[in-house]
């Protein structure tokens, strides 16, 4: 059996590479804590490439009377905008309003004006709408998103691709953040900061050592199993937090997370401006429909009860005309099965608080520190996107104790790596790499812009031309780009590279994927041949 060693052992041992798990080793390394995290698979390849991909305060919740999650969320949503403007911006959300729309019935507000005003008939009335606006506009911390705003849609880009029985819109502020690139750039700190970040790496059991925890992992590609030790244990396991208590850890506990997928469809562009419609149902859901991508339309997002973590999660049929129903209620042009590019779906890992409807569950995380064991393990159950580096901050807090930490807060306007620069800056970023490097168009020059930030010049380094940067493999793809995510950024496979670390695979070919597949595993073996040689 392998001994404990001082260098072997770590204060916190992460299980997960998702938001929660990289957002959490990053601030721990941040304030002198040894880290190791385990991630089975590549990061962010569960729920967190699979959201809507927003940092918002999350408007409906306030029907559910969530001011806390929705006030944190909305304070965050700027925080994170400074750390990280290249990977997220501002958006507009223009919301139609119809007197048909209707609440959920089960939602707080809804029962409420269902006693005091029964003749609306769940319907959601234009005052309560902006009741709700205005909460939204003041609950906290806006200071660079522009307030909500009335907007006239006839005659108007925004009402241009709606049908015309939508006269008017009511216009707010929220910002998208790129999900996957969020998770691999918090990776990256972390590691740049000390933690170590095992990828294709399962924890497949953890036990007590006299003080210590005792993990061990498997490789999934080659089966090589290790044993670590740390003091501190932490569940970010997302959808399979309940199966790390249960089967991994082996703890007697019934805690465990509610799993509801939620799926989305693209297509191509279906609308010339950069706002989003925030559509509301007339089965009390909403829907948003974004512009993605530069030429394509991303709309979502539904609520099904999923079955298990290990059911990989997949838009249904059902589901994929669900969503083109809906959309259908607003849009014009009539959308159907044809115009659907791609799709893409993902578990919440929602705190079970016995919720009767998956919509109406809890979206606020809960962190739970169990040592029924002998020692300390955390375990996070549900949180958003929006609201991971304050879960981070919590988690730290809860586990301090534990290990004796000083270490205080530090990730609040503390840039992600190629985030240096001013939050109105990203014009000026684009510009400049095209004056330097002239043979970027603006396509490929806004894509790197968006995704390296100020790095991007460290990839392009002392190109001239197009050429310099090695093969091309389509869609401005190129070796030296690739080489470059091999190595900073954990990628190991084709489809790493275009579904989450950009998502070129909406442009490239099949044939296209496959041949940069081949590449990169041709890569690797010399890479690794060579590193065994030396
Ligand atoms: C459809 C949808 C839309 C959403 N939209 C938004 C939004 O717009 N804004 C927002 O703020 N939030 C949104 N969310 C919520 C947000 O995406 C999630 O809360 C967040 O991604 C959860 O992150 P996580 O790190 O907890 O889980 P995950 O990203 O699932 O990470 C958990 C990781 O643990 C790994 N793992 C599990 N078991 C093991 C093991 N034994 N060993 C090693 N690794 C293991 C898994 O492989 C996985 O990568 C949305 C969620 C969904 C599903």
């Amino acid at each position: 059996m392998a001994q404990a060693t001082e260098d072997q052992t770590t204060d916190v041992f992460i299980v997960g590479g998702g938001i929660n798990g990289c957002g959490i080793a990053r601030d721990a390394a941040g304030r002198g804590l040894t880290v190791a995290l385990a991630e089975m698979n590549d990061l962010a390849s569960a729920t967190s490439s699979a959201s809507t991909k927003l940092f918002h305060g999350g408007l409906r919740y306030l029907e559910y009377f969530e001011f806390r999650l929705v006030r944190e969320a909305l304070i965050e949503r700027e925080v994170l905008l400074r750390a990280m403007p290249h990977i997220s911006w501002p958006m507009r959300f223009v919301l139609p309003y119809h007197k048909d729309m209707r609440f959920e019935s089960d939602t707080p507000t809804s029962k409420l004006l269902g006693i005091f005003m029964p003749w609306m008939k769940g319907r959601r009335p234009a005052w309560l709408i902006r009741l709700g606006l205005f909460l939204y506009d003041n609950l906290g911390g806006r200071k660079i998103l522009p307030g909500t705003s009335t907007v006239a849609l006839t005659g108007t880009p925004e009402g241009a691709p709606l049908q015309d029985r939508f006269s008017t819109a009511y216009e707010y502020s929220d910002c998208w953040v790129e999900d996957s690139r969020l998770v691999v750039l918090n990776a990256r700190d972390a590691e740049a900061r000390g933690a170590r970040i095992m990828t294709r790496t399962q924890v497949v059991s953890a036990e007590k050592d006299g003080a210590l925890w005792r993990v061990k992992t498997r490789n999934s590609e080659t089966g090589a199993e290790h044993t670590h030790f740390a003091r501190m244990l932490v569940n970010a396991g997302g959808p399979w937090v309940g199966d790390i208590i249960q089967t991994k850890v082996r703890l007697n506990s019934r805690e465990g997370v509610r799993l509801v997928r939620g799926s989305h469809i693209v297509t191509r562009k279906l609308f010339d401006h950069g706002k989003c419609y925030f559509f509301q149902g007339t089965d009390g859901r909403i829907i948003f429909a974004i512009p993605y991508e530069t030429d394509f339309t991303l709309i979502g997002t539904t609520d099904a009860e999923h079955p298990a973590p290990s059911a990989k999660p997949e838009c249904t049929p059902e589901e994929r005309r669900y969503l083109l129903k809906f959309a259908n209620q607003y849009f014009k042009q009539d959308l159907d099965e044809s115009d659907v590019v791609w799709t893409y779906s993902g578990v919440r890992p929602l705190y079970d608080d016995g919720a009767s409807s998956a919509t109406a569950a809890t979206r606020d995380y809960t962190l739970k520190v169990d040592t029924s064991s002998g020692v300390p393990m955390l375990n996070i159950f549900g949180g958003k996107i929006t609201t991971y580096r304050r879960l981070a901050e919590h988690a730290l807090e809860k586990i301090a104790h534990h290990l004796d930490s000083k270490g205080k807060p530090w990730t609040a306007g503390v840039p992600l790596p190629g985030g240096d620069f001013p939050v109105d800056g990203f014009d000026a970023l684009v510009e400049g790499l095209r004056r330097d490097y002239p043979f970027l168009d603006a396509f490929w020059a806004r894509r790197l812009a968006r995704a390296y930030g100020t790095q991007a010049r460290d990839i392009l380094g002392n190109a001239t031309q197009a050429g310099d940067l090695g093969r091309n493999f389509g869609a401005t793809l190129t070796e030296t780009e690739v080489t470059w995510l091999m190595v900073h950024e954990f990628a190991l496979t084709a489809e790493d590279v275009v579904w989450r670390r950009n998502k070129l695979g909406l442009r490239l070919t099949r044939d296209e994927i496959t041949a940069l597949n081949t590449w990169m595993a041709e890569r690797r073996h010399t890479t690794t041949q060579t590193s065994a040689v030396g």
